[in-house]
This record gives C-alpha cells, sequence and structure tokens, in this order.
C-alpha cells in the first residue's frame, strides 16, 4: 500500500510523462501521495446561487442560474471578444470571451438554462464574467458531486497547459477511484479515538470531496493536528534527546564574584521579573543537564543584567563565559557596560571583533588558554576565528535573529561537553509562534520595564508637516535631549537607500547648521572604526543628531537620547518599528517617537502606524504583526524549526491547536521518552519519513 502511494503520478489517467514532469516541477507534486495530500486552499458552496441583481464586483467566484439570449461580438484585434447576453428574472450580465468563440457558440444554445460559474466584474458600468466555467443546469442537478467544491492553486505555466484548479481535482478524483484499501492510519489508533478524529482514509477522500461544511472542517481538523502534533513532537524529542545526552556542567554553587556585584556593584535593585528569570536560569544551571534557554524581554527590560549575573555564576565555578553580539556597536557597547559594571570585582573581561588588531588577539588567545580571562565579549568573530577556550562553561547570544543557526552550532562545536546556553531577544515573539519557532527551548520572559521609566510618547507626520517636527527638534535640543534620525534601508535598492539617506542629512545640515549644531552619521557602508567615531560622538553628547540606517536597530543605549524619528515610516515592518522606538525612552525624561510619512500611504502602512501610536507593548504589537502579514516572514528571519513546508497548518491562525498537540505531545514523550512502545510504533516510523531530512541543527540550541 505504501509502494502505491509511492507511484509516479505519470501512471494516472489525464497525467502522462509531460504533464507529470509539469506539476513535479511546479508544485512537488511527484508521487500519488504527493497528489493525496496537495490540500484546496478554499472550497466554494456550490449549492449557492446568486441572483444577477445581488451581483456586484466585489464578491469572489459565484454561481448563477438562467439563459443566454444571444452572441455577439465587441471591439478589434487584440481585444476583439466573443460576448453572450446572459439573464436570469431578475437582470442581465455579459459573458466574455477572448477565445474559443467558435467552439463556445457550438456548445451552449439559447434556449437552454445554464449554470454559470466565475468572478463578477464590470466594463462600462455592466457586471460581466469573463471566462466562465458553464454547465447545463439539467445535467448538474443529476451528477453525483459534493456540494462544496474543492479550489487548488495553480501557478501560470500550469494554467498555460490547461491545468487548472477543476484539473486537479479531476486528478485527484481519477486517484481516489483507484484506492481499492484502506489508506493506512499515520497515527496510532489511541490518539485518533481518544481526540476523536476522523481516520485519515476518510479524511483524505473528504479533504478534496466534502458533502457538508461540517466533514470539511473536520477533516481539516483531523489534517492540521497531525501536521502540528509531528512538528511538536520533534521538537520535543530533540529536548529530550539532548538532556538525556548532553550532561552539562554543574554550577551548584553562587560564589563571591555573584555575591559581590549583587551586594557591592548593583546600582539599582532588580524587578521581580529580573529575579523571576535569575531564578530559572540558577535552576538550570545547577541542574546537571545543559540549559538552553530563550529570554524574552522587550528592550529596555534589562537583559544585559541578567547576562552578567548569569556569567558571574559561571566564573564563581570556575568556568569561562562569552557573550555575542550581532554588531561592533553592540559588541563594544556590552563592552563597556559590563566592563564599569564589575570593576573592582577583579574579574577579567576583553573584547573581540572584527577590527580587532593583532597584538590583541595575541593576548585574548593566551588569557583564555590559561584561564585568566573569565569573559569575552565579541561579535561572530567569536566563533569565525580560531577562538580556544580553556573551559567555556555559558554561551550568551544576544538578539539571535541576526545569527545563523548553524554560526549557532559552530560555538562550542569544538567542545566535547557544550556549554550551557542562554539565547536573549528583544523581539517579542507571540507565544504558540514561540513553540514552534524555539520549540525546544525553555523560555523565561522579562514583562516588566525598569521602574520610573516615562512611557515613549509616539505621533505621526506625513511630509507636508516636516518643519513643525524640525522645530520640535529644536526644542528638544535646547533643552539638552539628543535625536536620532533614522532612514529605512532595503537590500534590493541599497543604492537608493543610501541617496535617500544622503539627501536627509543634507537637508538636516541645512536646518541645523554648524557650529551650532553637531550631527553625526553611521551607516553601513563604513568602516567599524568610522562607526564608533561617530558612535562616540553621539554616545558622549558631543552630537546632537545622529542620522542613521537601521543599523542602530538593537541594543544600542544612550539614556539621554529621547527623539526617535522614523523617515519613510511607511516602509518599515511593525516589528522593526518598535525595535527602533525602543531606542529611546531609556532615561526619566518623556521620549517621543516621531513617524514620517509621505502624505498618502496605504492602508495597511496606515494600520501599522495607528497600532505604533495606540501601544508600546511589544507583544500586542507581535500579535497584530502576526495578524497583519502572516507567519511567513516571521519564520524566515528567525530560521524556523521546520524542515518542511506546511501543508494546511498555519502557524499565525492555529495558536490553539499548536498548545493542544503540544501538550498531547509532552504527555506521549513523558511516559515514553524514546517512543520504544508498540502502541508508539507508528510515531517512530512517521517520525523517521518525515524528518529523514539531516538535522544537524539537532543539538543545538
Ligand atoms: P535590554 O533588555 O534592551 O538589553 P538593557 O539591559 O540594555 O535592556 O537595559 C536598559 C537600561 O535599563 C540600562 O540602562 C540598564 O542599566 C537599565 N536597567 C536594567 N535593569 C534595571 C533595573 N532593575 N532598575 C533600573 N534600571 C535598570
Ligand atoms: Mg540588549
Amino acid at each position: 500500500m505504501q509502494e502505491f502511494l509511492d507511484t509516479s503520478i505519470a501512471f494516472l489517467p489525464g497525467v502522462g510523462p509531460k504533464r507529470a514532469e509539469l506539476l513535479g516541477k511546479e508544485l512537488n507534486i511527484v508521487t500519488y501521495r504527493d497528489l493525496l495530500y496537495y490540500f484546496p486552499y478554499k472550497y466554494i458552496d456550490r449549492t449557492k446561487f446568486y441572483k444577477i441583481s445581488e451581483l456586484d464586483p466585489d464578491l469572489p467566484l459565484v454561481q448563477i442560474k438562467g439563459f443566454i439570449k444571444g452572441y455577439y461580438t465587441e471591439g478589434h484585434g487584440q481585444g476583439k471578444r466573443l460576448v453572450a447576453d446572459f439573464h436570469d428574472e431578475t437582470g442581465i450580465i455579459k459573458l466574455v470571451w477572448f477565445r474559443g468563440a467558435k467552439w463556445i457558440t457550438g456548445s451552449y444554445p439559447p434556449g437552454v438554462e445554464f449554470i454559470v460559474f466565475g468572478k463578477p466584474g464590470v466594463f462600462n458600468g455592466i457586471i460581466n464574467m469573463i471566462h466562465p466555467e458553464i454547465e447545463e443546469a439539467a445535467k448538474a442537478e443529476q451528477r453525483i458531486s459534493s456540494a462544496l467544491q474543492a479550489q487548488y492553486s495553480t501557478t501560470e505555466k500550469l494554467k498555460n497547459q490547461f491545468v487548472t484548479s477543476k484539473t486537479i481535482s479531476r486528478l485527484i478524483g481519477n486517484l481516489l477511484k483507484k484506492i481499492k484499501f484502506r489508506i493506512p492510519e499515520t497515527l496510532p489508533p489511541y490518539i485518533v479515538s481518544e481526540y476523536h478524529l476522523m481516520d485519515l482514509h476518510d479524511t483524505l477522500f473528504k479533504v478534496h470531496f466534502p458533502a457538508s461544511p461540517a466533514e470539511m472542517e473536520k477533516a481539516r481538523y483531523r489534517l492540521k493536528f497531525e501536521e502540528l502534533f509531528y512538528i511538536q513532537l520533534n521538537l520535543l524529542r530533540f529536548k529530550t534527546n539532548r538532556s538525556l545526552k548532553n550532561k552539562g556542567f554543574v554550577f551548584s554553587s553562587v560564589g563571591d564574584n555573584f555575591n559581590n556585584f549583587y551586594y557591592n556593584n548593583l546600582p539599582f535593585s532588580l524587578t521581580d521579573a529580573q529575579k523571576r528569570v535569575m531564578k530559572e536560569i540558577r535552576k538550570d544551571l545547577g541542574s546537571g543537564r545543559q540549559m538552553n534557554r530563550l529570554l524574552q524581554g522587550d528592550v529596555g527590560s534589562g537583559k544585559t543584567l541578567v547576562a552578567l549575573m548569569s556569567m558571574l555564576i559561571a566564573i564563581d565555578n570556575g568556568y569561562q563565559a562569552c557573550l555575542m553580539a550581532p554588531t561592533e556597536i553592540l559588541a563594544s557597547q556590552h563592552f563597556q557596560t559590563i566592563s564599569k559594571l564589575v570593576e573592582g570585582l577583579g574579574i577579567q573581561v576583553n573584547l573581540l571583533t572584527g577590527s580587532s588588531g593583532r597584538s590583541l588577539r595575541k593576548t585574548i588567545d593566551e588569557t583564555l588558554r590559561d584561564s585568566s580571562l573569565h569573559i569575552l565579549i565579541g561579535t561572530h568573530a567569536l566563533i569565525e576565528e580560531n577562538v580556544k577556550f580553556k573551559n567555556l562553561g555559558l554561551v550568551i547570544i544576544d538578539e539571535q535573529h541576526r545569527f545563523g543557526v548553524a554560526q549557532r552550532a559552530r560555538l562550542w562545536e569544538k567542545n566535547l561537553n557544550p556549554p550551557h546556553v542562554l539565547v536573549m531577544t528583544a523581539t517579542p515573539i507571540p507565544r504558540t509562534l514561540a513553540m514552534t519557532l524555539y520549540g525546544d527551548l525553555d523560555v523565561s520572559v522579562i514583562d516588566e520595564l525598569p521602574p520610573g521609566r516615562v512611557p515613549i510618547k509616539t505621533m505621526h507626520f506625513s511630509d507636508s508637516e516636516r518643519n513643525k517636527v524640525y522645530g520640535f527638534i529644536r526644542n528638544q535640543i535646547d533643552e539638552g535631549r539628543q535625536i536620532f534620525i533614522v532612514y529605512p534601508l532595503i537590500q534590493e535598492s541599497e543604492k537608493m537607500d543610501y541617496k535617500n539617506l544622503q539627501d536627509g542629512w543634507d537637508t538636516i545640515s541645512r536646518v541645523f547648521p554648524a557650529p551650532k549644531y553637531c550631527i553625526s552619521i553611521v551607516h553601513g557602508k563604513m568602516s567599524p572604526a568610522e562607526k564608533e567615531t561617530s558612535m562616540r560622538l553621539f554616545k558622549e553628547g558631543y552630537a546632537h543628531i545622529l542620522v542613521a540606517t537601521t543599523v542602530i536597530e538593537v541594543g544600542v543605549d544612550i539614556p539621554n537620547a529621547t527623539v526617535m524619528v522614523i523617515e519613510s515610516a511607511e516602509r518599515f515592518g511593525l516589528s522593526q518599528l518598535h525595535q527602533l522606538r525602543g531606542r529611546v525612552g531609556r532615561g526619566a525624561s518623556q521620549s517621543y517617537c516621531i513617524l514620517m510619512s509621505s502624505d498618502k500611504i496605504s492602508k495597511e502602512a496606515a494600520r501599522r502606524l495607528e497600532v505604533m501610536i495606540s501601544t508600546n507593548d511589544g507583544f500586542e504589537i507581535a500579535e497584530t504583526d502576526l495578524q497583519l502579514r502572516g507567519p511567513g516572514d516571521i519564520e524566515g528571519t528567525l530560521q524556523s524549526g521546520i524542515p518542511f513546508d506546511l501543508k494546511i497548518a498555519n502557524l499565525g491562525r492555529d495558536g490553539q491547536v499548536i498548545e493542544y498537540v503540544r501538550r498531547i505531545a509532552e504527555g506521549i514523550l513523558e511516559k515514553d521518552p524514546l517512543l520504544e512502545e508498540e502502541r508508539n510504533y507508528v510515531l517512530k516510523s512517521e517520525m523517521k519519513r518525515l524528518f529523514s531530512v539531516k538535522q544537524s541543527w539537532s543539538n543545538i540550541g
């Protein structure tokens, strides 16, 4: 039976070698199984008929019943078309064909009742349908078919070869007719019955040809359940395997370094959220299992402190620690902050980036080997170069979405025993999405900002109100504050972006002329040393305004900067806007985020800006973002842990199912961690089939 499903679709009636090749290329449909698992993207209710008087061009595909009055042609040359007036008792529309006139007039004579199916459009104020599907009403009523007609997506190339949604539906029908056996279950029977799922055989028939909406829902639910269930089972199994395999260093004690810091150097008291997260981390570090934890916390929530205290625990137990950041600016900022925080504690900290000189590298190398260096901070130079620790016990990765999964793996491939891993991110990820994207990590959340922060005020101005904004900036500078002005950087048109930035800088320099004002600039084309100089000018308060591209997106901490102006804000995604806004509001005074846009923007862009104005809550913004654009982009940037495309489930919309199946998967692994029980045999073999792609990322954080 399995062999049957592995048969090439070339053997299916109606396919043949040429179509088979095309289907493989265009839709990845190669075998019977692929075709069976090519699910409709929507269904059209063919029991519903519209009256012609109800039609308007905003409707999707609709069905009407009536008579053709007569044919005539309109237009010339390319625009020449066959037109039929089609009427029911409520009105009249035009049916339009640009091809096949002879065949149409021969097949659909006036006076016969037809069912016409198509998308209403409008031309010269009259409703029309271009190339509709037509069927004789009497015949359609005899035809045994499901009420809901499945619609399949196809491609331009397929359509040109006459493979339409309807063709695919017919091919699937042909395949189902050939299936003379029960399609074997891919879930254990006890799961199917316990969770009241439709069995697989029925599911695969009904998802393509449902008799009712209820049946369709039930079939789709079963398929979503299964798809998401296996993803969760897979993720959770990594987690289980890892904790069985990786011993993890035991950091049993909290010693002098931590205590001295906590009681003497800590400049403020921890927030409750920071305390809770520290407890969670300490528990991991002492457990004898390797920590793989994700720390989520909105911008400014104080993750750096948590990182430092975790590193101090590592040092207290005789280990070294490293902290990796995505950019040189951030790495050197961490280096400065942390060096200052541990002043007087006898802890050695150093910084390694791509632009570190040879003698510094030599020192780092030596002090790492003789273990006199306790904390090494850096960029990906930490993993790209031949950096050898004597005893690396803890790795902290800040803003990991900038790091590829593979890069993370290289961090400790040289170590026999993998160090503990803490991944920090300020990108708020909706809970259910995180369950999949980081499904094999434990999650801690800092859901509280340090006290005394004044919420940022966000405003939107269009280009025509620019002078107002400059006036506002001038006042803020007079009050001693500093200003960020950010321009979008979109890779595809780097040159143009760069020009925008230059033009912007020219304008700003004219409006805020030297010597009264000092303006600093940072962008991706500058060398690290140049960037460093510009940043320092701003950081140390000499520059009033920092003009930048999004290189300043993450982590930069300049409490005196109170205004974030985002140019062409309509071009940014929500999460990026939120990240940028997080650069201000770090001190005690009122901060502002000013969203600049052109006078006319799209509805969706307007909605994004509205959301920014209405809330400062990163998670709320992330949820909206997920609804507005779906999880696609987010998955892309975060490198999801799913080795295949989802066929039916949607990470954005099926959050509840994700939570549900995750609990079920957890329950199963708790009782049978290696899936060795007889009744779980199906799970094991399905996992093997689904996840046979090499998963070297299985043992990384
Ligand atoms: P992020 O989570 O974005 O990395 P940071 O660690 O950079 O945030 O912290 C932002 C600012 O808040 C820093 O200036 C830091 O010193 C300050 N901070 C952190 N924790 C506290 C606290 N418990 N009380 C007061 N200020 C804090
Ligand atoms: Mg940070």
